[in-house]
């Protein structure tokens, strides 16, 4: 199956128990950020930005648990920021657990090692010297490391353990090159992968987290989806970027240039994303069929936000993981006293500005779950696609030239600061950053425009 059998039922439940009860509003995904503070600064990353006076902060464990608690998705993203920064992460996803949670870790993925290497220390037998004689040959973990994890385990906290409720997810942006040149640090897209290769060498599920900008590839990101499909990964989410209203606010003030020219519109967006429908078919892409055929413009949704609410260290965030009108205390106070008729576009017309470009993921894919403007057929095609049979392997992963940057000595990020610096008119402004699955693609059009000027392109 596309997804565990008992992840796809807890998910049908929960909707048909809703749907029984005729509940108008009612939460799938909790997205929760119990601090924005991350290791990275991404080209484009926006969480650091909009929460820049509260960096610091985090949530306590028992508000990120009451918040799951309140809102009762099935499902919670635990994301940042870099959750794996949290000082709980190990309680959180433990007490998410304990509540019945399906649970994603969405992590740019440098500690994940790390996390694993505490896993094997807490659970090390002289049994296990087979698993890390593997994991020793494979270069998953050092020598050093091996001695570590045979001492054990100290401290008396949790570990994060594979379960077919958990599962990493992990933030890739395309193939070496083009990651690294997002994340802003060679290296990163290269870490990844072997913390990819170790999580399913120890039993973890993983899944990777992409977000479509205006300049991104499409060819390459088939080929990410086949090279990550040939090492075991098990799902994978892709969302277009997003229209992001504070950043077009930034980059009239700081490039003089106007929002349109550089965002990714629903037209583009459709382009992007035309064959898309062919991906799940190939590829075990996570969602709906129903949302999959509104981004190759088939068809229209109206958002439901409201379905995968965000809380983080300032409340509930409403409408939307992206866009921020205010913070209430809690999920149900939010969906009592915002005005959700204000937001989203139907029928092609944006009942908000700001909501004009937006087809992202958060928004739009529980509508597809949900039914709304419904199709007859449309239950049966997401049944058929959640329960039905896993896309095989795709084999011809294994000859993409996935490692085509800084492992070849094709490092770039140095030059392409170096330009950015040349670049920037003196006016002292700050670094920018939108947050991950953030479309403000600014900085990195900049980085690519004049990296590919330098090579005479
Ligand atoms: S369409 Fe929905 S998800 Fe997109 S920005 Fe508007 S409120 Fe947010
Ligand atoms: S995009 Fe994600 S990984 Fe990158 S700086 Fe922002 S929070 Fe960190």
């Amino acid at each position: 199956m596309r997804f565990p059998f008992a992840l796809s039922v807890k998910i049908a439940s929960h909707i048909i128990k809703h749907k029984l009860r005729r509940t108008p509003k009612f939460a799938m995904v909790l997205q929760l950020e119990p601090l924005h503070t991350c290791n990275l600064t991404c080209t484009g990353c926006g969480r650091i930005r909009e929460y820049s006076t509260s960096l610091k902060d985090v949530m306590s464990l028992e508000d990120c648990l009451a918040a799951a608690n309140e809102c009762d998705a099935p499902m919670v993203s635990i994301c940042g920021g870099e959750p794996l920064i949290y000082p709980k992460i190990e309680e959180l996803v433990e007490g998410l657990l304990r509540q019945d949670r399906i649970v994603y870790i969405c992590t740019n993925g440098v500690f994940m090692r790390k996390k694993m290497k505490e896993y094997l220390a807490a659970i090390y037998s002289p049994k296990m010297e087979t698993v890390l004689d593997r994991l020793l040959a494979e270069k998953l973990i050092s020598e050093k490391d091996a001695e570590t994890i045979r001492q054990g385990k100290r401290d008396p906290r949790p570990v994060i353990q594979p379960t077919q409720w958990l599962y990493w997810n992990v933030h890739i942006d395309g193939l070496e090159y083009t990651h690294d040149l997002i994340v802003e640090r060679e290296g990163v897209f290269k870490e990844c992968v072997e913390a990819i290769k170790m999580a399913k060498r120890l039993g973890f599920q993983v899944a990777t987290n992409t977000t479509v900008y205006k300049e991104t590839n499409v060819a390459e990101i088939e080929q990410m989806f086949a090279f990550f499909s040939s090492r075991g990964v098990d799902g994978h989410t892709i969302s277009p970027g997003y229209d992001y209203d504070a950043a077009k606010k930034d980059m009239i003030r700081r490039l003089g240039r106007q929002p349109e020219d550089f965002f990714l519109t629903r037209d583009m967006t459709k382009q992007k994303f035309a064959n898309i429908l062919d991906w799940g078919r190939r590829f075990p892409i996570f969602g709906t069929p129903v949302y999959q055929e509104f981004l190759a413009g088939q068809r229209e949704l109206t958002c439901t936000a409201w379905a995968i609410p965000t809380r983080n260290i300032a409340g509930w965030k409403a409408p939307c993981y992206l866009m921020t009108d205010g913070h209430y205390k809690g999920y149900q106070e939010m969906l009592e006293k915002v005005d959700w008729e204000k937001y989203g576009v139907v029928d092609g017309v944006a009942r908000d500005p700001r909501c004009e470009n937006c087809m992202v993921h958060c928004g739009y894919d529980p509508s597809g779950a949900l039914g709304t403007n419904y199709q007859r057929g449309d239950h049966w095609k997401n049944f058929a696609y959640n329960f039905g049979p896993k896309p095989k392997t795709a084999t011809e992963g294994r000859a993409v030239n996935a490692f085509n940057g800084f492992s070849i000595g094709k490092g770039h990020l140095a030059e392409a600061k170096a330009a950015i610096k040349s670049a920037d008119n003196g006016n002292g402004a700050p670094h920018v950053n939108t947050y991950c699955g953030s479309g403000d693609t600014s900085q990195r059009d900049e980085l690519l425009a004049k990296i590919a000027a330098r090579n005479g392109a």
